[in-house]
């Protein structure tokens, strides 16, 4: 694995927040990701998990494969920690799926009943 190189958009909020420009709820950080709550949480349980490097959507962060790596590695340390039992992993990609950060994330939600298809 390469050493991270932490890019960053000045204009991005999640960069902003890695950055410790805009408070968050952080409950896991390394050298690569950090996992705050969401703002305004989609379930009892609502984490964002994010690489702290700039890319835009999953698209691109499968682009760089050791942020991508490291990003399931957190999520999945994130779901032991809190315990969450069965959640949903979701990454909205592009405005027209729900996309509204466009630093690319891993939403963590669980707490109570998920269906399925989403909307
Ligand atoms: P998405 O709409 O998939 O791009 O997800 C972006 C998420 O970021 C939304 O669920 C927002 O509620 C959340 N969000 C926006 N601003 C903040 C913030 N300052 N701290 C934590 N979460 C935020
Ligand atoms: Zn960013």
């Amino acid at each position: 694995m390469s050493e991270p190189v932490v890019t960053a958009d000045p204009d991005c909020l999640f960069c902003r927040i890695v950055a410790g420009e805009i408070p968050a709820d952080v409950v896991r950080e390394d050298d690569r990701t950090l996992a705050f709550r969401d703002i305004d949480p989609k379930a009892p349980t609502h984490v964002l998990v994010i690489p702290k490097a700039h890319h835009r959507d999953l698209v691109a962060l499968g682009g760089a494969p050791d942020d991508a790596a490291a990003v399931l590695a957190a999520a999945a340390a994130v779901a032991e920690d809190e315990a969450l039992g069965d959640f949903r992993a979701v990454a909205n990609t592009g405005a027209g799926a729900g996309q509204t950060v466009f630093h690319a994330h891993l939403h963590l939600l669980a707490g109570r009943p998920l269906t399925w298809p989403p909307g």
